[in-house]
């Protein structure tokens, strides 16, 4: 058998280590996740409550359109129907997205490192992918746009950065708009958009009406908490989505993930209460940094990466072995760094003095 030659030297994506293994392995009875970005919260008790009714007619294909869920969508964002693409998650939409655009002899262009599942597809693809270091945890956009030539199909901003935190502010990106060529699909991924408290930030929805290459990427995920049920979208021009379209499986979101989407909608509530609280506990966290003399990246978003004197390996290992799960910032392209999740109030002073304990380690 023969399979595509790039896939010989790619590996499966790696998941952050899951509760029930940590349990196990280190014999502990209490594990907290700090590892993909969760929501510590849950979900919305609408959706919780509604659930038992959403569990019907399961023997029925869900509606591949989503028709309700984007009425409220395109309400929400006050944008038209057709306008939006929904997803498996906004993975899906990236993948949508790379296989749409990208093919051998197309190339596309990305931070490094950023969200790794646009880099995956565009190789799968055949592309050929160009990738610009980060600065300070920024994206280098002009050296981005430096790269930019004929077969360049589509150009990703991550904003807030995975796994830095840093945002772009709307100078910023309306300056790659303004001097890409619209050739260029530019891809707003804003997965963690509801955290987003920077006054410089750009209204992207709003955007899209002066910018017919772009489109932005959301998700119930993250601030939603629905990421168990996988469901995320993609606004742009209609066009843009037409062109989608063809591309995207016919039953690709579920009913329940559908219905759970507009219950969750409709609980803003939840999500100011949720965006707070990550405000208040990630502030508490920034100062704890500070005292300790520990560097991190300015957040926008519901995680922090946090610079380390020991590598992120070796304290992972070490928060493991006290229930923690975090991101090791070896594994993320950014070694002597871990990527911490922003969690409960209680959690996050328990993970921050183990943090203290195992520096206090090495400084004796
Ligand atoms: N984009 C970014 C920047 C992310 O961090 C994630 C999740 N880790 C996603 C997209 C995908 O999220 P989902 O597929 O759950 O919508």
């Amino acid at each position: 058998m023969k399979a595509k030659e790039i896939l010989k030297g790619m590996s499966p994506y790696k998941p952050g280590k899951q509760i029930e293994e940590v349990k196990k392995e280190y014999g502990l009875d209490k594990i907290v996740k700090l590892a993909s970005n969760e929501n510590p919260f849950g979900f919305s008790p609408q959706v919780k409550k509604q659930l038992p009714k959403l569990i019907e007619q399961l023997e029925k294909y869900p509606d591949g359109y989503a028709a309700a869920l984007r009425k409220k969508v395109a309400a929400f964002l006050k944008v038209n129907e057709e306008q939006l693409i929904f997803g498996n998650g906004s993975d899906e939409v990236v993948q949508i997205i790379c296989r749409t655009f990208l093919e051998p002899g197309a190339n596309t262009i990305m931070a490094a490192p950023t969200f790794p599942q646009y880099k995956h597809n565009a190789l799968i693809e055949g592309a050929e992918v160009r990738e610009v270091p980060l600065v300070d945890g920024r994206h280098d956009l002009k050296t981005m746009l430096d790269q930019v030539d004929e077969n360049t199909r589509v150009l990703w901003l991550c904003t807030p950065n995975n796994p830095t935190g840093v945002h772009l502010s709307a100078e910023e990106i309306k300056k790659v708009l303004n001097d890409c060529p619209p050739s260029v699909l530019v891809v707003l991924d804003e997965a963690y958009y509801e955290y987003m408290e920077a006054e410089d930030a750009l209204d992207s929805v709003a955007a899209l009406s002066q910018f017919d290459n772009l489109m932005v990427l959301r998700t119930f995920s993250k601030a939603y908490g629905l990421a168990g049920l996988r469901i995320g979208y993609g606004v742009g021009s209609s066009e843009i989505i037409s062109t989608l379209e063809p591309a995207r499986e016919p039953f690709n979101t579920s009913t329940i993930a559908q219905a759970a989407a507009i219950l969750a909608l409709d609980d803003q509530q939840f999500i100011s209460e949720t965006v707070k609280e990550n405000a208040v506990n990630k502030r508490k966290l920034m100062e704890f940094l500070d005292q300790e003399g520990l560097g991190y990246f300015p957040s926008e978003a519901n995680f922090v990466l946090v610079h380390l004197p020991v590598s992120g390996d070796e304290m992972f290992e070490h928060l493991l072995s006290k229930g923690y799960i975090v991101r090791s910032g070896e594994a993320l392209g950014l070694p002597n760094s871990i990527r911490l999740t922003i969690g409960s109030q209680e959690d996050m002073a328990e993970v921050q003095s183990e943090i203290k304990e195992r520096l206090i380690g090495i400084s004796k």
